[in-house]
């Protein structure tokens, strides 16, 4: 497709990018982007072509040989397309076959040598490239992907917005951590930030939630999985969607694209309280951590039958905190009440640990 009209589809607002998780048949391809067209909702179509398995043994991806089939949707339904790519070979292969977008996935923005690979790759070319976060919560390494690629000479680099790997974390298949992604924003205002909320879910019932919140964070769009039969997908089954189902999921979100300086207050003050929340959540959790260290604590002293209460490391711990506090503009009379709050808990906890019958 010509460099203008993908230029114009990718300032679209939201932006859409939907697709199967992977290329698996030409029928597949085709019913599933001919389904997207029809939702008149979806500006380009996803596919993996090839697919970093945590294992192998899975489905690696058809490769080359799907290229051909996201040819044929552009020719029969108009769609352009989305490839990821992670290798010199295959960005060459994709370019190839007149691919309109590169995406870089999380595993490999992990990785500066696979980056740079893809960079120099990319030299002398004009394909709009979106950069997913690394799998592991570093805002420095998705940087130095986007200033890798940008130093190719790509003009239109998009982040993707995917979830951070956390262990034991249950709730989400990659934890959302939204506010390193508004920090990649704020970093990085002139690039265009959508979100995947399949891969941060991992599993359908979870998507919408998500969806909304990155609509009233601002994001400029979605890239979402979707399958002509998820169920049976080779790849991602229990995160794909129907092209039907993304339909009612886009008709049921609320959308705050409008540009009036009202709504663009709203959307900066819906942002900050994210942050709020953020941290406050932080915080809980940090307390409720530091709790359990108390807890540990108290165990010692049960065993070496000490007091709970200990003046002179109770005086350290005051005299540290204030001066710190001082230094991030926090009163002598907030941090003192904070951490008469904090101590009365601890004692409680340790309390209860070393009371406890044996
Ligand atoms: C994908 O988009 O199918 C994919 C492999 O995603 P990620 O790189 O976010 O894991
Ligand atoms: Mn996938």
């Amino acid at each position: 497709m010509e460099k203008g009209i993908i230029e114009t589809i990718l300032n679209k607002r939201p932006l859409i990018i939907s697709g199967p998780c992977s290329a698996e048949t030409e029928d597949q391809v085709l019913q599933t982007a001919s389904g997207l067209a029809q939702t008149g909702k979806v500006d380009i179509l996803r596919a993996g072509i090839w697919k970093p398995r945590t294992r192998p043994g899975s489905f690696e991806g058809i490769g080359t040989k799907g290229l051909p089939w996201l040819q044929q949707v552009k020719k029969y339904i108009g769609l352009p397309s989305a490839v990821e790519v992670a290798t010199s070979r295959q960005v060459q292969d994709a370019m190839h076959f007149d691919i309109d977008l590169l995406w870089i996935g999380a595993r490999t923005t992990v990785n500066p040598f696979s980056v740079q690979e893809i960079a120099d790759a990319l030299k002398g070319s004009d394909i709009p490239v979106f950069i997913k976060n690394p799998i592991n919560p570093d805002l420095e390494l998705w940087t130095g992907a986007v200033e890798r690629i940008a130093k190719a000479g790509i003009k239109t680099i998009g982040l993707i917005h995917r979830g951070f790997s956390s262990y034991g974390n249950t709730e989400y298949r990659n934890a959302p951590m939204w506010h390193l992604a508004i920090e990649m924003k704020r970093r990085h205002p002139e690039l265009t930030m959508i979100c995947d909320p399949s891969h941060i879910c991992g599993n359908r019932s979870t998507i919408p939630g998500i969806v909304q919140k990155a609509v009233d964070l601002n994001y400029d769009g979605l890239i979402i999985e979707s399958h002509i039969n998820p169920d049976e997908a080779w790849s991602d089954a229990k995160q794909q969607i129907t092209p039907e189902n993304l339909l009612e999921l886009l008709n049921s979100i609320t959308w705050r694209f409008e540009t009036t300086s009202e709504t663009e207050f709203q959307t900066a003050l819906v942002t900050l309280r994210e942050q709020i929340n953020q941290v406050d959540d932080e915080l809980l959790l940090l307390l409720g951590r530091r709790m359990k260290i108390s807890e540990q604590i108290g165990l010692y002293k049960k065993d070496n039958n000490i007091t709970i209460l200990q003046t002179n490391r109770w005086n350290e711990i005051l005299e540290k905190a204030l001066s710190k506090g001082k230094q991030f503009e926090l009163s002598r009379e907030f941090i003192t009440k904070y951490l008469e709050a904090i101590h009365l808990e601890s004692i409680q906890h340790q309390n209860r640990v070393m009371n406890k019958l044996k």
